[in-house]
């Protein structure tokens, strides 16, 4: 191989190249992107927009000149791939360029979605997944006049958007069509607290209520209608509605795609030669054993690098991964690891005076889910428990982390429901 097409420079790309050149890769490596900046982060995006990290802070790999040397990159920015052909190994770019390659990454992400709404506004609300997204709205807010903002989508990314305009002293309301807040994560005693916990802080919150319609008033503001019949006015808008895998320049039929491009455990698609990473693929969730894509930043890294090290001829790995969220907004941590889609019976546990709660959905003695509310300090064991049961692997604790749930008051009977017992 002496050819490989990398299309993106996102995490997955970044640790794809990675992966290339230390499985000892020494061929031509071109990169193919829809811009000119450096790798970026989608997490810091609210950051940016609320002034908390400077601008270069925005790119946690380096500047394109530097990425370039180090690697030895040919790059094609401001030049997105427009169509794919796995079968003849060629891709065309927008300029027209047509590109022969040996071997091919797809690490191309996702893209914020919305849902078909009614009304002239809707373009102008803000999306949150780029810098550019983050650039926009942070030049929205310094020209001043928003006293009121609406969140669409109760997500992970939606709270972030929360505690940017709540920080900034805008009255600020999230609306999601779920009924719960964090509806692909919180279990619902879990989500009642959190919802309890943003109303102290001022937020108003519509569950019940999809973004039907958005208008454009003669204000500059905007009127939003939700499925509930419901309506309100904001000066500004931003969706957090759901992504989907960003794959317009794939041939139909010519690889596996379900929602994402369906990858086996080393993070081949289904034509020889083709490997995708990232939230742009769907790979193994151990828990169910069926593929998902998975959208995390740890994840898209493990499976970047996972494809690279196979393009460079080597044998790597990557088995699979769980679903899991943590977040900090305000001065609360909500941590989920595991499926919550998974059934089971519902069992929770205080600690620590009331600061920590812990949320379980439990199957045949096995804990499927875990929600944790102030509980960042034991997270590390819960999740490396959940992944080793997930992986089929002995069920106890060591005796050091029993220790440190109990430091950490975590009740017992949450300590033997992990496999503590008898200590
Ligand atoms: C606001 C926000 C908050 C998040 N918070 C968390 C969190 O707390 N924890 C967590 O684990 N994860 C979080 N994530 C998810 C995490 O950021 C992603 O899982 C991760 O960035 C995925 O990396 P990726 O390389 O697959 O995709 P991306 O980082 O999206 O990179 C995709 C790349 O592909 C390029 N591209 C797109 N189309 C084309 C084309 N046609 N041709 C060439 N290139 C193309 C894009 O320009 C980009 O460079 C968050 C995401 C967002 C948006």
């Amino acid at each position: 191989m002496n050819k490989i097409a990398v299309i993106g420079f996102g995490c997955a790309a970044v640790h794809g190249i990675q992966g290339m050149r230390e499985g000892g890769y020494t061929g031509e490596i071109h990169v193919f992107a829809p811009v000119d900046t450096p790798p970026e982060n989608p997490m810091l995006t609210t950051y940016y927009a609320s002034g908390r990290i400077s601008p270069e802070g925005r790119y946690p790999f380096g500047t394109v000149a530097e990425l370039q040397e180090k690697y030895g990159l040919t790059l094609h920015l401001n030049d997105p791939v427009t169509r794919f052909d796995a079968e003849a190994k060629t891709l065309t770019t927008r300029s027209g360029g047509v590109f022969a390659w040996d071997g091919a990454l797809i690490a191309s992400g996702a893209n914020p979605w919305a849902p078909p709404m009614e009304g002239d506004g809707g373009d102008e609300c803000f999306p949150m997944r780029t810098m550019a997204d983050a650039q926009r709205l942070k030049d929205r807010l310094a020209q001043g006049g928003v006293k009121t903002a609406l969140v669409v989508g109760a997500s992970m990314i939606g709270i972030k958007a929360v505690e940017l305009f709540v920080n900034a002293g805008i009255s600020c309301t999230l609306a999601d069509i779920a009924p719960h807040i964090f509806p692909l994560a919180a279990l619902d005693g879990t989500a009642a607290r959190v919802e309890t916990y943003l109303r102290e802080k001022g937020v108003e919150l519509r569950f019940n209520a999809g973004a039907a319609a958005i208008g454009k008033r003669p204000d500059g503001g905007y009127t939003a209608a939700f499925t509930d019949g419901s309506a309100m006015d904001a000066d500004l808008i931003v969706l957090c509605v759901g992504t989907r895998t960003n794959l317009p320049f794939l041939i139909p039929g010519q690889i596996n795609v379900n929602r994402g491009i369906v990858v086996d455990d080393h993070m081949r698609a289904s034509v020889p030669g083709v490997y995708a990473a990232g939230d742009c693929c769907e790979g193994n969730n151990l828990q169910s054993g069926q593929t998902q894509v998975i959208g995390l930043w740890e994840r898209a890294g493990t499976q970047g690098r996972t494809a690279g090290a196979n393009l460079a001829g080597e044998n790597a790995v990557c088995d699979g991964g769980m679903v899991q969220n943590i977040t900090h907004f305000f001065d609360m941590d909500f941590i989920s690891v595991g499926d919550k889609r998974l059934s089971g019976e519902s069992v929770s546990f205080t600690g620590q005076g009331g600061r920590l709660y812990i949320e379980a959905v439990v199957e045949a003695g096995q804990i499927r889910c875990v929600n944790l509310l102030g509980g960042h300090r034991i997270s590390g064991v819960i999740r490396s428990r959940l992944w080793k049961t997930a992986r089929g692997g002995a069920r106890g604790l060591s005796p050091e982390e029993i220790g440190l749930l109990r430091r950490e008051d975590v009740p017992e009977g949450f300590i033997t429901l992990l496999g503590g017992s008898g200590l």
